[in-house]
């Protein structure tokens, strides 16, 4: 201990100096930090601190934004159970006890050796290969409870994490049905060349019919315009949820006034249920950033983030020697497919536990340096983004999918899917069905199409687009997956007869509460007492009142959170009460039952003594 005390400010140097001593890399600083010391040491939050030249309660406020950083030591070895619904119901729960009991330690504490802590964590992006969780960062997924009994023998052991069996870390991509995008078959940079190419015949074509070489010229510097115009006609919308049409959001970048346009990837997929992120970074990585670079031709970038989620640190390295080998393939860095002037690289940037970083302009905020605290919105990313400069945030799918369209045209990917829904998406089916894992469908399959390709039997439910999506029930089976019907960031969760959907909704409930950033009252004091209402109905002890309660607090978080989570927290819990009440009402105490104690009348003396007498100062049920 001593000992790294003493080399402790030469370590954190050379972490911050490889960062440029720029603030704005604090989140990277901090978690290499942490990687070096397995926690972040006082100490070397006072030395970040000076060699910023930032506030040390900058630093430890940022750290303690971020799930993933401790301030206090955590043990050798950090294990963190996924808890996702899905590992729910493949067992994860007495997997964790018997870890636990192997090792004698509490669930979130520390053991008293320091040698080992076992937690929980959200979802990891496993769920069609759960139960799943991360040791010292790295996934481990398809748990059985032999491998837990030898992961604890081989911690008791002090096996180091990377001599462990390799097989248990393989982790499968599970591509059940490929359509264009996971079967494309393109080669690294095809969509770059193809984007060139189409500013290269705008030019021959113009040469040829212009009146004059200057307008022919001008024609030809529309290369970037022509891969706009591509983009635009294809009708590609945002694979995240919102569904904005990319070309006009690249449209926008590219017309706002600024001194630099940057491209970040939106790589921080943390809706539980989705994983199909993680296998387009795994295996089509060069699609990706390729995609990437298209973008930054249209708009006029020069510099790229992908912002990978901290649940896929394993990633890193495997995207970094990726993106190593097109600098050297000339597919980034200067002068791109020797095109002068076409100059763009990309840099990682690894979140650190915080479902919240998937908004964008919370997200920009975590690349910058800060707490991943929503903006007030507008200004817009396109406008003010990465450090107040022009910025598109598109999905890891989306920019995917620009990639397609910069080889095949817009029409092409116009002709696949719905009227209002172009191109195909990728659903990331898993629960209750024989063959979890990837699907890829043009836009417009039903609920039903998918759910008898998975192998899904007896269904009662489906979670479509995860807890802030929509639950339907199996009269709704006929349902498209579109833009025009139900949307979908890609979460595709099933769920049989067997299921207490109060208990999916409990889950959902209590992931909200744990991810609520805490910035404004209505969210991180509303979703607490929605888990506490969900606790008390579970306990046997709930009533109606805490039905009424949880509609008034969806109405509360409606009208006055600040961002999409508190919007959508009560979801899970309204869907369910309104497609399976009778989950509820098993649990509650008595369906007729009137609280004996008068609240509002009690507080009759405080209205007195203030005056005030108005609807607002009485606790009654707003109508
Ligand atoms: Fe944070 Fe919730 Fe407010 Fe969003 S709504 S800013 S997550 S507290």
């Amino acid at each position: 201990m001593t000992e790294a005390i003493a080399d402790l400010e030469p370590r954190v140097r050379r972490i911050v100096t490889r960062w440029d001593h720029d603030p704005t890399g604090l989140v990277q600083i901090l978690r290499e930090v942490q990687e070096e010391f397995g926690y972040l040491p006082p100490p070397a939050a006072v030395e970040i601190a000076r060699l910023l030249r930032i506030p040390y309660s900058r630093v430890t406020g940022v750290a303690s934004f971020y799930s993933f950083m401790a301030l206090q030591p955590r043990g050798a070895y950090r294990v963190l159970f996924s808890d996702n619904i899905t590992d729910r119901m493949a067992g994860n729960e007495r997997l964790l006890e018997a870890l636990c009991h192997r090792l004698w330690v509490e669930p979130g504490k520390v053991s008293e050796d320091g040698l080992v802590s076992v937690g929980r964590t959200s979802c990891t992006g496993l769920c069609d290969q759960g139960p799943a969780l991360l040791v010292n960062g790295i996934a481990l997924p398809a748990l059985t409870d032999e491998r837990v009994q030898n992961i604890g023998e081989l911690i008791l052991a002090r096996v180091p994490v990377a001599d462990w069996p390799a097989e248990f870390f393989v982790v499968h991509d599970n591509v059940r049905r490929a359509d264009v995008m996971l079967a494309h078959g393109l080669k690294p940079g095809d969509p770059i060349r193809a984007a060139l190419q189409r500013g290269t015949q705008g030019w021959s074509e113009r040469a040829a019919n212009e009146r004059s070489w200057r307008e022919a010229y001008v024609g030809a510097a529309q290369g970037p315009i022509a891969t706009l115009e591509e983009v635009k006609r294809s009708n590609l919308r945002g694979r995240g949820g919102a569904g904005f049409t990319t070309g006009i959001k690249w449209e926008a970048c590219r017309h706002a006034t600024g001194l630099e346009r940057y491209v970040v990837c939106n790589a921080d997929e943390g809706e539980p249920g989705t994983f199909k992120d993680r296998v387009l970074l795994t295996s089509h990585a060069d699609l990706l950033f390729d995609g990437m670079t298209v973008a930054a031709y249209a708009i006029g970038a020069s510099r790229g983030f992908l912002y990978l989620r901290g649940e896929y640190r394993y990633l890193l390295e495997q995207v970094e020697s990726v993106l190593e080998r097109r600098r050297e393939a000339n597919l980034l860095g200067a002068g791109i497919c020797g095109q002068p002037g076409f100059d763009f690289d990309i840099r990682v940037h690894v979140g650190a536990g915080s479902y919240v970083c998937g908004e964008e302009s919370a997200l920009i905020e975590s690349l910058e340096g800060k707490r991943g605290v929503p903006r007030n919105r507008p200004p817009y990313p396109v406008t003010n983004g990465y450090k107040q400069q022009p910025t598109i945030v598109n999905n890891v799918e989306t920019l995917c999918a620009a990639a397609l369209i910069a080889v095949h045209g817009g029409d092409w990917y116009r002709g696949l899917g719905t009227l209002k829904s172009s191109g195909t998406k990728i659903l990331s089916v898993a629960g209750d069905v024989a063959r979890p894992g990837l699907y890829e469908y043009p836009f417009g399959v039903t609920i039903r199409q998918v759910l008898d390709d998975c192998g899904a039997v007896n269904t009662q439910a489906v979670q479509v687009s995860g807890p802030s999506g929509m639950c339907i029930d199996a009269t709704e089976f006929g349902r498209r997956i579109a833009f025009e019907d139900l949307p979908t960031a890609g979460a595709f969760t099933v769920f049989d007869a067997s299921r207490d959907m109060f208990e999916v909704a409990r889950n959902y409930a209590h992931f909200f509460a744990h991810e609520s950033c805490g910035f404004c009252t209505p969210c991180r004091v509303g979703t607490s007492m929605l888990v506490a209402a969900m606790d008390k109905i579970h306990a046997g002890n709930g009533t109606q009142h805490e039905l009424r309660e949880m509609n008034r607090l969806n109405r509360v978080l409606l009208m006055s959170a600040h961002c999409g989570l508190g919007h959508t927290a009560c979801n899970p819990i309204l869907d369910t009460l309104k497609r399976f009440r009778p989950a509820y009402e098993r649990k509650l105490r008595s369906l007729e039952f009137t609280p004996s104690f008068d609240v509002d009348g009690a507080l009759g003396r405080a209205r007195q003594m203030t005056g005030r007498d108005d609807a607002g100062a009485h606790l009654e049920e707003q109508k």
